[in-house]
């Protein structure tokens, strides 16, 4: 099976809503099509300022999502980004092969730095780690979201660069687009997407929230001042976004969804939103109580998935070391 390779940086206490549909159900769709490697990105997750036990917490809590949303350790690895030291050692390659000008036009960066989230050189050089990341296992394809898009591009160019600088060596990645796959719009700012560390708590719906909190998320959702159920993300952001999040949730086209609000207004299209929404995450909650009463199972399945990545990781590097004019350690 071909490889594809992805992950989740553990930077809040849950995912949201966001990462479960616009990238978790399609990697646990893949899983029959693909060698899936699935990692919870802690290094990442150092650009933002953390306490040390909420970073381990959050970590967990990142890892059990994956398998509460359906991936399976026995077909997938999943694994934590930091329990493979390679990715931090071909991160830094990466950098050396990254123009100063190139990195300075990532809009993520520019995203982040713009809402006020204070800016290290590790959110800088966050697409050159990711870069290492997607490399690492000559992945054939990469399922990434709308919003990763630019990162993949860098990723690609700086796997050509080394390539044409140093000899065919690493795999050019694809991107996988997955059909269907959306980007979910934050619930007070259907312009932004919703984010873990840029959405606030209303614009967010935690998958961990409890189904009160997050019924009222949704009714307090923003949306736009004439009153008709249409999908248009031009003009009717937040209307579309509660449509997409039906849609995709309840298998009906979003065409379908927005006809049979015809003639109803955005308090109804917010309810059965909200109903759709709950229905979804109850299973997924159940799921999560259960993994998160064994830690040590879950650390078990973590060393297991590293093992596995490991095994890849070790041979590019000894590859890209020699490549690149490391003497090997004798
Ligand atoms: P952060 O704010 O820390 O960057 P994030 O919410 O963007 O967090 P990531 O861990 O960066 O989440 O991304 C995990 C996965 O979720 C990626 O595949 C990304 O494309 C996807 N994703 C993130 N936000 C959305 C969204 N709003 N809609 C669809 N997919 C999303
Ligand atoms: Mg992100």
């Amino acid at each position: 099976l071909p490889r594809i390779l992805s992950g989740m940086q553990p930077t809040s206490d849950s995912l949201h809503l966001g990462n479960y549909l616009g990238a978790l159900v399609n990697w646990v769709k893949l899983q029959d099509d693909f060698d899936a490697f699935y990692f919870v990105a802690d290094l990442h997750a150092l650009t933002v300022p953390t306490d040390p036990a909420v970073l381990r917490h959050r970590t967990r809590v990142t890892a059990a999502q994956f398998l509460a949303g359906g991936v399976d350790p026995e077909r997938s690895a999943v694994f934590c980004q930091s329990h493979v030291t390679e990715h931090a050692e071909l991160g830094w390659v990466m950098n050396c092969l990254t123009a100063f000008g190139e990195a300075s036009r990532m809009t993520q960066f520019k995203d982040k730095t713009a809402k006020g989230q204070n800016a290290n050189v590790g959110l800088f050089t966050y697409p050159m780690l990711m870069a290492a990341d997607i490399l690492m296992y000559d992945a054939a394809y990469v399922p990434v979201g709308e919003d990763q898009r630019q990162h993949l591009e860098i990723t690609r160019d700086l796997a050509e660069r080394f390539n044409t600088r140093f000899g065919e060596a690493l795999v050019v990645p694809e991107p996988y687009i997955v059909k269907g796959a959306a980007k979910i719009m934050d619930l007070q700012d259907p312009t932004s997407k919703m984010s873990k560390t840029g959405s606030s708590p209303k614009g967010l719906i935690d998958l961990m929230e409890d189904p009160a909190k997050i019924a009222k998320n949704i009714r307090s959702a923003v949306t736009d001042t004439d009153a008709e159920v249409r999908y248009d993300p031009e003009t009717k952001a937040g209307v579309s976004n509660l449509l997409v999040i039906h849609s995709i949730l309840s298998g009906t086209p979003v065409e379908e969804v927005a006809a049979s609000f015809a003639g109803r207004g955005y308090g109804d299209l917010k309810k059965e939103v909200a109903e759709v929404v709950v229905e979804s995450l109850t299973p997924f909650q159940q799921r999560m109580t259960e993994l998160l009463a064994d830690p040590a199972e879950l650390d078990r399945i973590l060393a297991t998935g590293a093992d596995r990545a490991r095994e890849v990781a070790s041979t590019t590097m000894a590859r890209v070391r020699d490549r690149v004019g490391l003497l090997p350690s004798v």
